[in-house]
């Protein structure tokens, strides 16, 4: 246990050190003092933010660095910056702290959340060079700030650390730019809470750490929820070309007179059209880099192209928020980008053709910052094995590696495996669904409170609840795609107002809920329908053709282990706090396999047993 003498050295605000905790504070402690990254399997319950924020602030201030708590959680930000706040209070230290989500978030102009994120910085960048963006006039004239920017900027700092709603509501006050206020504060910052993409997107990356005058090396990167970070930066580093956009990008060129822009707009279409013509719907093709420049090179010269669309989209934004000839010009840029760690599909949808180029590779991003940076520290309750993580961000091999057990008692969770069914391609038919209703309905009906199940696709929860339904005898609420954040706390409320009386939550793995619901004492039971493994289509397989190439772990870095990580988040619904009690059931026989069943958290006790109703009948019976 460590003294309270070093705890506070550590700047741990609270009275009392949790068990584990205090190792994981030891451990992020010695990796600092050893200028290394260390990779954290920790459950839910340890107290990883303030295990972790509290060492690595305490390291940064006195070796003059600035600590990144990464993070695209809303609730992480805020529990960060509470944090910050109780080391303020406990220690009467002046913390110097920014918290700063999407620019486009923090915008003060109405209707800017309508734009997509490219769109959004375009228009941006336009309004502030024209002069006609009113907060950023009130906060810079010729880039000097104003006296009102800087009262407010001063203001900010005694507050500090605040959170970032704060800073929004104060810049609306005095009608300045929350971003350019936000930015000026991490100039000066000990801890930069933000999103991911501020340090692991390139673009954004370089303008925002010339702006706030800091260097990757000087920094401490800490990386919550780690595990979402490849599917990220793998997002971030893609781009797509639909034939919806070249079709906007036509009317755009016709309405502003752009008609020798038009005539190559219209050739592009035709060009998607003619890569698609051998496609049936929902059809996929590889494209080769060469093939689809050269067609563009027979338009007009590719990089003259790309030019002309840039700076047509410029003068579009002077009138309108977004461009389409611009959106066009990003991905025609990108797709002169390496071959190397990405894959190249068009693929042809109901409405739309779709031309991308999509990464597949995160390392080539992550690799120089995670290594660079003085420590970087990647946490999350699920991050097993902590090996893939370690090379699919490319960490050096020096990196530590830790596996934290839960803090929660054991003979709180009861962890099944019921190898009765499986949603396995070639083993689906209606016999199958039948059954899984089947099991669900016998377990739920058995549980004495709230269940969730989650399902690998809407498809199969679709399907299995029209057998289910006629089965459960408890009332059963179904989880909408695409849900706005409103729509999902509604529903949850409604669930959670049956907690005595049990309802039935039926949703999907990668859908609203799988990661994103904390429900303490509301989930008696979590059923896992299946393994959510990606669908089986060209980037699946050029992923494991990739994964092979480079580790000889295709399958289960590529397919594999990612599906079966999101099983482990589902699952981890079910117990959020010391006082929990309740089931965890994964139904599928592949989680007997030994590729998968070796990813269980270590300290987990695992049944597989087909006579599952005993087991969690006598579970609910002992207290
Ligand atoms: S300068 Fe600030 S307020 Fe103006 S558009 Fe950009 S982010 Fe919004």
């Amino acid at each position: 246990m460590i003294s309270k003498d070093n705890l506070a050295k550590l700047l741990f605000p609270h009275s009392k050190v949790r068990e584990i905790q205090d190792d994981m504070i030891l451990d992020v402690d010695n990796a600092l003092k050893n200028k290394k990254s260390l990779i954290m399997h920790a459950p839910t319950g340890i107290g990883k933010t303030a295990g972790v924020l509290a060492p690595a602030l305490a390291y940064a201030i006195k070796n003059k660095l600035t600590v990144f708590f990464l993070t695209n959680r809303h609730t992480q930000h805020i529990i960060a910056i509470n944090t910050l706040k109780k080391i303020k209070e406990e220690y009467n230290l002046s913390i110097k702290a920014a918290d700063i989500i999407g620019k486009k978030w923090m915008c003060l102009v109405p209707g800017v959340e309508m734009l997509y994120s490219g769109e959004f910085a375009d228009y941006c960048k336009t309004v502030r060079e024209d002069n006609k963006c009113e907060f950023y006039a009130n906060t810079r004239t010729k880039s000097k700030l104003t006296v009102k920017a800087k009262a407010v900027l001063s203001e900010l700092k005694q507050l500090s650390p605040c959170h970032t709603e704060t800073v929004k509501d104060i810049c609306s006050k005095y009608r300045l730019c929350p971003y350019e206020i936000s930015a000026l504060l991490a100039k000066d910052a000990d801890v930069i809470v933000t999103d991911y993409y501020y340090i692991f997107s390139p673009a954004i990356r370089d303008s925002f750490f010339k702006r706030i005058q800091k260097d990757v090396e000087n920094t401490i990167i800490i990386i919550d929820e780690g595990h979402n970070l490849a599917s990220r930066v793998r997002d971030l580093m893609t781009e797509r070309l639909s034939s919806f956009t070249v079709k906007r990008a036509i009317s755009e060129a016709k309405k502003f007179k752009y008609n020798k822009a038009r005539e190559s707009l219209v050739e592009i279409k035709n060009i998607l059209e003619n890569l698609a013509k051998e496609l049936k719907e929902y059809g996929e093709t590889i494209v080769k880099k060469d093939e689809f420049a050269k067609k563009i090179s027979q338009i007009a010269d590719y990089d003259d192209l790309v030019s002309d669309f840039e700076f047509i989209g410029d003068a579009v934004r002077e009138t309108k928020k977004q461009s389409s000839i611009g959106s066009v010009a990003k991905f025609l840029s990108a797709w002169q980008g390496s071959d190397e760690g990405f894959v190249r599909i068009i693929e042809k949808k109901p409405k739309a053709i779709i031309l991308s180029y999509r990464c597949l590779d995160p390392s080539l991003v992550t690799r120089d910052i995670v290594n660079n940076a003085h420590s970087t520290i990647i946490m999350s309750g699920t991050l097993t094995p902590t090996l893939m993580y370690k090379d699919l961000l490319g960490f050096e091999e020096n990196t530590v590696e830790k596996s934290y057990k839960s803090p929660f008692p054991v003979k709180n969770q009861l962890n099944i495996i019921v190898p009765e069914t499986s949603t396995k391609y070639s083993l689906r038919n209606e016999k199958q669904f039948r059954r899984i209703a089947k099991i669900c309905s016998d377990i739920v009906n058995e549980t004495p409170g709230n269940s969730a199940l989650f399902f690998p696709s809407y498809y199969i929860r679709d399907t299995v609840n029209h057998f289910f339904t006629k089965l459960c005898r408890k009332t059963t609420f179904l989880e909408i795609p695409n849900l706005k954040k409103e729509e999902k706390k509604e529903l949850l409320e409604k669930f959670k107002s049956y907690k005595n009386l049990g309802a039935v939550l039926l949703c999907v793995a990668s859908g609203s809920f799988g990661e994103g619901i904390d429900l303490p004492g509301v989930l008696k039971c979590v059923v896992v329908i299946g393994i959510p493994l990606q669908k089986p289509d060209l980037e699946a397989k050029a992923l494991i053709d990739y994964y092979d190439m480079k580790f000889s772990k295709g399958w289960d870095y590529g397919y594999r282990l990612p599906g079966f990580n999101k099983s482990l988040q589902s699952a981890g619904r079910c117990i959020r706090s010391s006082t929990d009690r309740g089931v965890i059931v994964f139904l599928d026989q592949r989680y007997c396999w030994p590729t998968y069943f070796k990813c269980f958290p270590i300290d987990w006790d695992i049944k597989i047993t087909k006579n599952y109703l005993n087991d969690i009948k006598d579970f609910f019976s002992k207290k």
